[in-house]
């Protein structure tokens, strides 16, 4: 037996007791006749405690020379401290330690294994075994875990069974390029890693298992944003005979059920904006709504005057920056500046104050009077004592523009706060979004995704107008989640593989099997998908994924710890019929 109780675990009610313990030495305090060494485990520190008068002398100086991040097993007895450390669970006791085996040694560790460590990100991450011995790193693995499990309880006990799909599949586009595997046994052929279990999961509806979930690794190789993990854990879940009613109703559960298990907070039913409307108000198909800030559009109120930015501009459109009147002329500048830095891109802002007397005081006064700037103020919801910043230009880019604007100040203002939950529904996205690049339409969502019912005959004069049975959750600024109700008969998985440019040899190369199972009494189905490592963040109060993940690669996608993606050597390379040309 290695230890009889663990470091979190001892109290004063112990006390007398004879206990072994196993763990690391977290520090070592060294009066000379009295020694004092922190033992660390996952559940806590335990105070051991050495003397000269009670402690035999080989085990003391054993003690002395012990280091930090040594694997020791003591035996002793509990006893009461004499000054107690109410800080920590186990703070009314310490061990008075008779048997000391040190099970190893250790190097001293590159960084402190302390709540706030001096390792630097890299160094973290080349040594996170290390790194997960501290607590902050810890806890999030725990919490992560607690979320997992409480997701399993709650979609058990909707009736949800759990599947594996594989993970050595053909490519299913989701929007991402494929991580590809050769095929040594059929030469010159590759397995895609999945994007998402997407058409499995479909297949699965087909099979009559009416409601299923996975949590599971997905993979996309796409270009390193900041926060982004190139495999990353989805909730995947699918439901036979529903339509989008019962899948929000379904995953809004579901959501509930874990910010009040996880964060003990009680969300009444979540609000639903449309698509178009998130766009219009928010500039944004994430909006964050713990705070107002919405937008007003300016251009009736505004393009009747000579002032030719606005006059020329497709959209004006305004944010009321609660207490914005008290920026300083600097202050404001420097916002004029960070609008038109290269990441946000804005050529100008044009401002107006709202004094506490009612009048305005605009950055364009040669061109509106007060009539017209309270119209402004009218539409933007500005009152006395705030800021109106309005953007103009192309729609889609002003609409990012104001919209990145608008958290930035949110930020500033304190108004994200980590532990408000404002979740949200957006609904009916467009189906079909034009790709500069390509030159063509793409699935919004995916191609299995199907058209409001009605809008299948638009597809051919306005694709761009066709609005998608799709949702994203949100919650606060996030996306956690999205979905589908999917198509189910091959005639309009045609149309819609053919709207998307694929040939007829081409659809039924890569989608023939899916295809071929909607001829077999494929049943109505929908579902979503929730990306669980930022949910967990989100839950968690954070805003980055990584610690909730043990082993996350870096922005450059590489395992700093392992050293990958690495070489193959020659060998293999000749096994797998593969050539590399240098
Ligand atoms: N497969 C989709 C995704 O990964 C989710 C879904 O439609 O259920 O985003």
């Amino acid at each position: 037996m290695y230890r009889s109780h663990n470091c979190g675990e001892l109290r004063a009610t112990h006390s007398n007791e004879t206990v072994t313990l196993a763990g690391w030495v977290q520090g070592i305090r060294d009066k000379g006749f009295m020694v004092y060494v922190d033992l660390r485990d996952r559940y806590g520190l335990t105070q051991l405690y050495f003397d000269e008068e009670q402690t035999p002398k080989e085990i003391l100086e054993k003690a002395q020379k012990l280091g930090r991040e040594f694997v020791i097993q003591v035996t002793g007895k509990v006893q009461e401290r004499a000054s107690k450390n109410p800080n920590i669970p186990t703070g009314d006791i310490e061990v008075l330690v008779s048997e000391l085996k040190v099970l190893n040694n250790s190097k001293t560790p590159p960084f402190t294994i302390e709540d706030s460590t001096d390792g630097g990100d890299d160094l973290r991450m080349k040594y996170r075994y290390l790194d997960i011995r501290r607590n902050p790193v810890k806890n999030s693995l725990i919490f992560r875990h607690k979320v997992a499990q409480e997701t399993r309880n709650y979609l058990s006990s909707e009736g949800f069974i759990e599947v594996e799909t594989p993970y050595l599949i053909k490519s299913t586009p989701e929007g991402a390029r494929d991580f590809v595997v050769p095929s040594r046994m059929n030469e010159g052929q590759f397995y895609a890693l999945p994007q998402s279990p997407q058409t499995f999961k479909q297949l699965l509806m087909v099979g009559g298992m009416d409601k299923y979930f996975q949590i599971v690794k997905c993979f996309r190789d796409e270009d390193l944003r900041a926060d982004r993990q190139p495999e990353f854990t989805q909730i995947d879940c699918e439901m036979a005979f529903v339509e989008q009613e019962d899948i929000l109703n379904t995953f809004e559960g579901l959501t509930r059920h874990l910010l009040k298990e996880i964060n003990g907070v009680d969300v009444d039913k979540f609000p639903r904006i449309l698509y178009d409307d998130a766009m219009r108000l928010y500039g944004n198909d994430k909006p964050d709504i713990r705070f107002g800030m919405q937008f007003g559009e300016l251009n009736e109120v505004a393009q009747h005057k000579d002032f030719n930015v606005f006059n020329s501009a497709e959209l004006v459109v305004g944010i009321a920056v609660p207490g914005g009147n008290s920026y300083t002329r600097k202050d404001i500048d420097k916002l004029i500046d960070w609008v038109k830095r290269p990441q946000v891109g804005a050529l100008g802002m044009v401002y107006c104050r709202c004094n506490d007397d009612g009048t305005f005081k605009s950055s364009v006064d040669k061109f509106y009077d007060q009539d017209d700037l309270a119209k402004w103020a009218e539409v933007t919801g500005a009152k006395a004592g705030d800021l109106i910043c309005v953007l103009s230009g192309n729609t889609d880019k002003v609409r990012a523009q104001l919209s990145a604007l608008r958290m930035e100040l949110a930020e500033r203002l304190g108004l994200r706060k980590p532990d408000e939950f404002a979740p949200l529904w957006v609904m009916d996205f467009p189906l079909l979004e034009w790709d500069e690049d390509t030159e063509r339409y793409h699935a919004m969502h995916h191609p299995f995704t199907s058209p409001k019912p009605g809008q299948l005959e638009l597809l051919d004069s306005k694709p761009g107008e066709v609005k998608a049975n799709a949702y994203d959750l949100v919650l606060n600024g996030n996306e956690i989640g999205g979905g589908s109700i999917r198509i189910h008969d091959k005639a309009t998985q045609a149309i819609m593989l053919k709207h998307l440019g694929f040939s007829e040899e081409e659809a039924r190369a890569q989608f023939g099997f899916l295809m071929d199972a909607f001829e077999y009494g494929a049943p109505p189905h929908g579902g979503i998908a929730f990306g669980l490592d930022r949910l967990v963040a989100i839950l968690g109060g954070q805003e980055t994924i990584r610690d909730f993940i043990a082993f996350p690669k870096n922005n450059s996608g590489r395992d700093v710890m392992i050293d990958a993606p690495a070489p193959i050597d020659k060998e293999q390379l000749e096994e797998l019929n593969l050539k590399l040309s240098l």
